[in-house]
């Protein structure tokens, strides 16, 4: 099956503002389209996902694009290169993703090795790491990106310590810092941080449409569900820690989350 098929459509979330479903990883890419220059939201997990993702952006739009990374997770940015080979120059992230794809991204190849081998193998020049040289810290950064602007933005940490925002009019691409469909991935993350970052979002009471790094996008509600459902889970594993130091795995079966998101949860309490 040729990698077109299994991408979806654009969806429109906003004036000129649309997230495309791909089948690999459920990833969402996201794209704003200026009058001068289109903002592209994550690249895909290799060559292949990434050439889908370029592919779909170009049915939408023959300007020139500017990439933004939302976090350091291979299915993200492993597509970069494909866009950087198409002649996208400027690449956007929080700069502790930069830092942490430089550092990492090597030894995250091994994670697409079925789906992108070629990412894997580091075959050739669209599967370099490109890493992002413009960077957001705790100042946000605004775009311009001719007729309208878009705001990158970073809140704290949660499902890393690299989550960027960007926000265009009332609608937020949020990366893997919200998720839909799917228990939040605890691996790299700051659970008690991400409750206070998820609730910093929703008190902003500026975005309407929150667009997760996979799944459907959703509204403030579900934003607000997630945040409480995690300060539950938290209160669980705390309360379980306490009582039994040396056997926490009782709390599992009564986390509100699968037993592997929940033994991740608990693995990253501090
Ligand atoms: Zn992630």
């Amino acid at each position: 099956m040729s990698q077109s098929e299994t991408i979806g459509n654009w969806r429109e979330v906003g004036p000129q503002t649309y997230v495309l479903p791909t089948g690999k990883y459920l990833l969402n890419a996201g794209l704003v389209v200026g009058v001068e220059r289109a903002l592209v939201i994550d690249t895909g997990a290799g060559p292949r996902h990434g050439t889908a993702i370029l592919e779909a952006v170009r049915t939408m739009t023959e300007l020139p694009l500017v990439v933004v990374n939302t976090h350091s997770h291979f299915d993200h940015f492993f597509g970069n290169a494909v866009f950087a080979a198409a002649g996208t120059s400027e690449f956007w992230a929080h700069e502790a993703c930069a830092a942490d794809i430089a550092a990492t991204g090597e030894e995250q190849r091994p994670f697409v090795a079925e789906a992108e081998p070629e990412m894997a193998a580091g075959a050739d020049e669209n599967t370099t790491l490109v890493v992002p040289e413009h960077t957001v810290g705790e100042q946000p950064v605004t775009l311009d990106l001719g007729g309208r602007s878009v705001e990158l933005f970073h809140l704290g940490r949660g499902h890393t310590d690299n989550d960027l925002l960007v926000g265009v009019d009332t609608v937020v691409f949020a990366g893997d810092l919200i998720e839909e469909g799917a228990d939040p991935a605890f691996e790299d993350a700051f659970p008690q941080e991400w409750v206070h970052t998820l609730e910093r979002l929703v008190r902003l009471r500026k975005y309407e449409t929150f667009v997760p790094g996979h799944g459907k996008p959703v509204g403030s509600d579900h934003v607000r569900i997630q945040a409480s459902t995690m300060s539950r889970a938290i209160r669980i594993a705390t309360q379980a820690r306490r009582e039994a130091p040396s056997d926490t795995t009782k709390a599992i079966p009564i986390m509100p989350y699968a037993p592997e998101h929940a033994r991740a949860l608990m693995g990253r309490l501090t």
